[in-house]
């Protein structure tokens, strides 16, 4: 979240924002995230700075694997990331950990 907030704080600088009124973020839905404490831990974080104000939206990203000997790419059901087709388990997650900055509204 530290990192979620320097980046924002240096877009608005970059565009000359003076306030930031909203931040969208991009979670993977085994990024390990709850939502209360998200949304708590921004607060904090952002408590002070331009982006006191700002609103959090949330991108959920479902999780998805590879499959490497079927070549195949597949949706991660409840964090078990076994092919659908030879019932591997996959070590290769795609997409489903991040925890990222999607988007800024800037004023
Ligand atoms: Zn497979």
């Amino acid at each position: 979240m530290d990192n979620v907030r320097e980046l924002a704080l240096e877009q608005a600088r970059l565009h000359g924002a003076s306030r930031i009124d909203g931040i969208t973020l991009r979670i993977g839905a085994l990024a390990g995230v709850e939502p209360e404490a998200l949304r708590f831990a921004f607060e904090v974080v952002m408590a002070g700075s331009i982006a006191a104000t700002a609103e959090l939206h949330v991108q959920a990203v479902a999780a998805e694997a590879f499959c490497e000997p079927c070549h195949l790419s597949f949706a991660v059901e409840s964090g078990l990331c076994e092919c659908p087709r030879c019932g591997a388990i996959s070590r290769r997650l795609l997409r489903g950990r991040e925890l990222e900055l999607a988007s800024l509204e800037l004023v």
